[in-house]
This record gives C-alpha cells, sequence and structure tokens, in this order.
C-alpha cells in the first residue's frame, strides 16, 4: 500500500511494506553503531544486499559510525544504487539527547544523499524498533527534518516505508499535520 503527497513540488510516499524492495537511488538502514549488521530491518537490507554491504563496511568503515551520522556503501543485489547507514539513539527516556540524536540521524542521511545528487530515498522508522524511541515522536521528527530539508536538495521523492499498518496510519497522521493545512 502506498499514498503520495506533493510538497513544495517534490513527493512524498507513506509506503506499508519492505524498504529493501523500494525502487530508489537510496535506501536508509536503522544501523548500530557497529557498521556490521544487525536485526530488524538492519538484518532485512544485508540480506537482500547480499554479502558486499557487509564487506564494504569493515573495508571502508573500520570504526563503524558514532548515533546520529551516516554513512554510504553500495546496496548489492537490490534495487537501490545506495544504501546510508545511521543508527539512530536508544530511547533511555527523553533526556540524554535522543530527540537532536535522531534529527541527526535525518539531517545527515538526507546531507549525504544530497552529496550523492540523489534523485530519491526511501527512509524506514528509524529508532523505533528495538531500539524503543516513541513512534508517535519519532514520526514527527522524521517528518519535520526531512520536509525542512527536502527544497534543497537534489531529492524529488522521498519514501517513508512502515513495516506495520499501525505505523503507517501513526505517520500519516503526523503528514497531514504538515502538508494538509
Ligand atoms: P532500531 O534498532 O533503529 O529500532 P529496528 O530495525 O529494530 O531498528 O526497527 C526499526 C523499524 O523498522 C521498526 O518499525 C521495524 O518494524 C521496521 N522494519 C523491520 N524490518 C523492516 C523492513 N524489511 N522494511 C521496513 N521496515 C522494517
Amino acid at each position: 500500500m502506498a499514498m503520495e503527497f506533493k510538497f513544495e513540488e517534490r513527493t512524498i510516499a507513506l509506503v506499508k511494506g519492505d524498504i529493501t524492495k523500494q525502487e530508489v537511488d537510496i535506501i536508509v538502514n536503522a544501523a548500530n553503531p557497529s557498521l556490521r549488521g544487525g536485526g530488524g530491518v538492519d538484518g532485512a537490507i544485508h540480506r537482500a544486499g547480499g554479502e558486499v554491504i557487509l564487506q564494504e563496511c569493515i573495508q571502508k568503515y573500520p570504526h563503524g559510525c558514532k548515533t546520529g551520522e551516516a554513512r554510504i556503501t553500495t546496496a548489492g543485489k537490490m534495487a537501490a544504487k545506495w544504501v546510508i547507514h545511521t543508527p539512530g539513539p536508544v530511547w533511555k527516556g527523553g533526556h540524554v539527547g535522543e530527540v537532536s540524536l535522531l534529527e541527526s540521524s535525518y539531517r545527515n542521511s538526507i546531507s549525504l544523499a544530497n552529496e550523492y545528487k540523489a534523485d530519491s530515498i526511501a527512509f524506514p522508522s528509524i529508532s523505533t524498533g528495538v531500539y524503543g524511541f516513541p513512534i508517535h515522536l519519532a514520526a514527527k521528527i522524521a517528518i519535520k527534518t526531512v520536509l525542512s530539508m527536502f527544497s534543497r536538495t537534489t531529492l524529488s521523492r522521498v519514501h517513508f516505508v512502515l513495516f506495520s499498518e499501525k505505523d503507517f496510519q501513526i505517520y500519516f497522521k503526523e503528514l497531514k499535520n504538515f502538508i494538509i493545512n
């Protein structure tokens, strides 16, 4: 399922499904700081892309990636050209900078996509799985951060890919607040 919205002459798609199947230039991975793979969406991306992603992470990023920063690799067997790996924050109650770190993950991913002159990018719901970030707040941060930068980049399409109907509806509600006003 997918819904499309126009924003400042650009397109935002809300998609319910598997991010590894998205036909976009860049897929964003909710990685962990080791950049050595993991569970959830990270595991799905490494499985779908194949060994080459892990090999590139080890070779190019021997020290991994700090929370809120972003690193890029190719996308192996997936339709996308690149994967941007960004470790979002672990939710610890909201008083240790989680909000600004999640903003940084989105901001640094968009900046890197722009450096690579990408036309389209797909985000999962970073930090809202095992990292425990409250989804309503995370959706607001994701949408606000991405939309505030969108029109100053090479990007013409952004996909927010949600794995469950519940998450999809939460993003839909947040997006309406930004777009239909
Ligand atoms: P984090 O560690 O950042 O919380 P997770 O991978 O645990 O990352 O979860 C982030 C979100 O990604 C969750 O909402 C989870 O349901 C979702 N997810 C898991 N697999 C996929 C997939 N293949 N495509 C899109 N989203 C996925």
